[in-house]
């Protein structure tokens, strides 16, 4: 076993912490629903130049053709980096839940019409299945996509679509057979502008304030056939195949921010004194860094596993949601964790208070932790709609 990256990776990796703290550093306390979209477009656009925004497309889509593990590597060097994990989440949105699919599904004619400038910062894409009616429950969606000759007319409504007031593309689910469960969606490329297609009021969210989110509405949407994406009924395998990227890459950006949060505490501990002595001195601290220090260094082996699988083409659906779900719970401890050490300042805004703001979401979307032990208990042959037990 190897736990290094290679020297390309280290230095990629350098990069993006540098260019990250000089671009994104202490940005995300001011974006959510003021959201400024030229600074944004701005700096999507620099980081489209760094390779950012289409890192794991292949080359010849306009990507860089990283696989999971070095694609992961990156996200964790844009967490590390940036004050705004929003922005950073904005950014693994577009590449794993909607450029992803595209790769994986798409014609060749589709990957070099839509890729090219979604990989160079020159447009932004949105990935929808969530519904209000359909969360957790995401196959049973409502949004209808009814065929009439060479179209198709979509009509419904999405929720919760992170960059969909900024995007330009959109990925979206939609019920070609309504109940027809897995196979009843399929998924379209739909282009913002389209007429029908309207986009609601930015969010105001409680983290992740750098990445915009709104609803997305469908009315009498006309997109050509050309435009579906796998064939029809394929949707859930698309989604599926989008959640995978997306729990495992998406999710190394808060390894990065845990680390950078782990670090300032360790710096907070040695410098605060009280009763003559630094705090970190005190066993009750020094304690509960180490806890702090624990649950990242597990989080992080599990998800550079899962990414390690990813990369070698593995269909294992335990290690993907055992890195999601690691992940997730660590970073919201470690805010609750960092904040405790830092006291009374721990409660004013800074980075230990902006850090547990963007780590809660993370313990619901790409599925919420709750799903993600179903999956597990399933996949372990256990659970509602488990697998036939195997006899011997
Ligand atoms: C910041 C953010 C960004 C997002 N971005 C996107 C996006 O880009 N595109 C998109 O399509 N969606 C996106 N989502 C939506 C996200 O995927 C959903 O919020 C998520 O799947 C949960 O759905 P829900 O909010 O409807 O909760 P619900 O499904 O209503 O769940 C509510 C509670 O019930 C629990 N629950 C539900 N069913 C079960 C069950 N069977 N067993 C045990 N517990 C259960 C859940 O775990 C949760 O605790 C985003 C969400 C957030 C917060």
């Amino acid at each position: 076993m190897n736990f290094e990256f290679d020297a390309d990776t280290e230095e990629m990796c350098a990069m993006v912490v540098a260019f990250a703290q000089r671009e994104l550093a202490g940005r995300g306390e001011a974006a959510s629903s003021t959201l400024d979209v030229g600074d944004f477009r701005r700096r999507w656009q620099l980081a489209g130049e760094q390779g950012l925004v289409g890192g794991a497309v292949p080359v010849d889509y306009g990507g860089s053709g990283l696989d999971a593990v070095a694609s992961s590597a990156v996200m964790e060097a844009l967490g590390y980096g940036s004050g705004d994990a929003g922005f950073a989440f904005s950014i693994a949105a577009h590449l794993f839940a909607s450029l992803m699919p595209i790769v994986e599904f798409g014609t060749e004619e589709q990957k070099r019409e839509w890729l090219p400038a979604l990989c160079s910062g020159e447009r932004i894409a949105a990935h929808g299945i969530t519904e209000p009616e359909a969360g957790s429950d995401a196959l049973n969606l409502r949004t209808r996509a009814v065929r009439k000759g060479d179209e198709y007319v979509l009509q419904g409504g999405k929720c919760f679509t992170t960059n969909a007031p900024v995007a330009d593309v959109f990925v979206v689910q939609a019920a070609t057979e309504p109940n027809g469960g897995f196979f009843g969606l399929t998924a379209f490329i739909v282009e913002a502008g389209t007429p029908g297609l309207s986009v609601g009021p930015v969010y105001d969210k409680v983290g992740l304030r750098g990445s915009p989110t709104s609803d997305v509405h469908f009315d009498g949407c006309v997109v050509p056939a050309r435009q579906m994406l796998g064939a029809e009924g394929m949707g859930a395998s698309v989604f599926s195949a989008s959640m995978k990227w997306e729990r495992v890459c998406l999710f190394a950006i808060y390894l990065g921010a845990m680390r950078r949060v782990l670090e300032s505490t360790v710096g907070y501990a040695g410098d605060r004194e009280q009763f003559g002595s630094p705090i970190g001195d005190f066993q009750a601290v020094s304690h509960r860094v180490v806890d702090m220090t624990l649950r990242l260094e597990c989080a992080r082996l599990l998800l550079y596993k899962a990414a390690w699988g990813l990369a070698r083409g593995s269909q294992d659906e335990i290690a993907p949601a055992l890195a999601k779900l690691a992940v997730s719970e660590a970073a919201v401890q470690l805010g609750l964790d960092a904040i405790q050490v830092r006291g009374g300042l721990g409660v004013v805004e800074g980075e230990a208070a902006t850090f547990l703001r963007d780590a809660l979401p993370s313990r619901v979307f790409s599925g919420t932790s709750e799903i993600q032990k179903n999956n597990i208990a399933r996949a372990l042959g256990l659970g509602k709609n488990r697998r036939p037990h195997r006899r011997h």
